[in-house]
């Protein structure tokens, strides 16, 4: 089924084409007809499923008319949790939308407010921003929500876990009550649903995330570790088993500074991103780990959602996680759009309680691989699958 079979013009089916896109995937084929239609929508889907493009191109055919933008006027916003997934984007936004004649900009924090302020004051079409800046955008009136059209909140359960809920709120209550709202989440918890049920009225729902067909393929393996022994095996890993790349996670910004240096004294070249770092370092970071200049890249959970890493080929949990939806949105950093890709853990004992709980989600044992020279003192028991954690989210 082609994508001119879903209702989009010449120019974004120009763009499509030479962004190499033949067809569209299981929720862009679900989510635009209804997008294009005016309904509100909310949608279960991960990243990697292609859900940027899902909202982005009907936004894009619905906004490309004739009506002129009034200053310091926006059409479409479009919420993220982090910086980076607001870059990442808008970055879409300017890809799939090169063949037309809108403006879009990224508007998030811990940079420089003026230029930003300095873009709006003739108005943009859509606003890719974090709930933060946007905020004191709208405090300071630099920018006006009257002539908003769509509403997009993407990774809303993120945001909800980043705290973000009420920045959303009193954005939301800023907003003309005739819009199209459109709500994008990797998982529909009781949280998501409740914020839905508040802000969107009448949504179509779609889900999915249990389509075999659209699940990226990904390889997932554990190690049992003794924590001490962490870095020695990770370079082990890289240098032995002539890893070429890995993201790799890891809790604190303490231990990724740590971390790097290890690596270093053991001859591999790596790199962090952490929320200790300036904006500005860290996106120059990813886009060297985007172009493939750092083959190792070391970061906390900031960099965990959103990210569209092209080809990656291998995750690594470093840390194991405390949250289920963490270690799935880690791993589905690699095996997107279809390519295969590999997800290592590193399971210390203290790990035992998440381990169940993230192989209890699964529904399934993760396999475990042994390598000589790293026999683990503190054994690892094998999981209850049926394990529910006291604190339930
Ligand atoms: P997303 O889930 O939006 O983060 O997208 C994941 C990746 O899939 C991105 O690299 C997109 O460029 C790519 N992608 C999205 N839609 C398609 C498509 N229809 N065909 C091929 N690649 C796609």
């Amino acid at each position: 089924m082609p994508f001119s079979t879903l209702g989009l013009s010449e120019p974004l089916l120009k763009a499509l084409a030479e962004l190499n896109y033949s067809e569209p995937t299981a929720i862009q084929k679900k989510a635009i007809p209804v997008v294009l239609s005016g309904k509100n929508l909310v949608a279960a889907a991960q990243t990697g499923t292609g859900k940027t493009a899902s909202f982005v191109l009907p936004i894009l055919e619905k906004l490309n008319t004739d009506r002129k933008l009034r200053g310091k006027r926006i059409r479409a916003l479009i919420l993220t949790p982090t910086r980076e997934l607001a870059v990442q984007v808008e970055q879409s936004v300017r890809d799939y939308g090169k063949h037309l004649n809108l403006s879009s900009m990224a508007m998030y924090g811990g940079t420089d407010i003026e230029p930003q302020r300095q873009k709006l004051i003739w108005g943009v079409d859509i606003i890719v921003a974090t709930p933060g800046r946007l905020l004191d955008m709208a405090h300071q009136r630099a920018l006006h929500f009257d002539e908003l059209e769509v509403l997009v909140l993407d990774e809303a359960d993120r945001m909800l876990d980043m705290g973000f809920i009420d920045d959303i709120n009193k954005i939301i209550e800023r907003l003309p009550l005739e819009r199209q709202n459109l709500l994008f989440s990797a998982t529909i918890s009781d949280d998501v649903r409740a914020l839905s049920k508040r802000t969107i009225s009448n949504a179509t729902e779609i889900s999915i995330a249990n389509n075999s067909a659209s699940k990226p393929k990904i390889d997932q393996w554990l190690i049992t570790v003794d924590k001490g022994n962490k870095s020695a095996l990770l370079s082990h890993l890289i240098n032995e088993h002539k890893w070429q790349q890995a993201l790799i996670f890891i809790e604190t910004k303490h231990g990724a500074a740590k971390l790097v240096s290890q690596l270093e004294k053991r001859g591999i070249n790596a790199e962090s991103i952490h929320g200790g770092r300036t904006q500005a370092v860290r996106e120059q970071v990813l886009n060297d780990f985007k172009a493939g200049k750092i083959k190792f890249l070391v970061a906390t959970g900031i960099a965990s959602r959103g990210l569209d890493i092209g080809e990656l080929t291998r995750v690594v949990n470093y840390d194991l996680p405390d949250q289920v939806d963490d270690y799935i949105h880690r791993i589905g950093r690699t095996g997107r759009a279809g390519a295969s890709g590999e997800a290592v853990s590193f399971v210390a004992k203290d790990n035992f309680r998440n381990l169940c709980a993230i192989e209890s989600r699964l529904g399934h044992v993760i396999k475990r691989k042994e390598f000589e020279g790293f026999p683990v003192k503190k054994v690892v028991p094998v999981s209850i699958l049926n394990y529910v954690p006291k604190n339930k989210r």
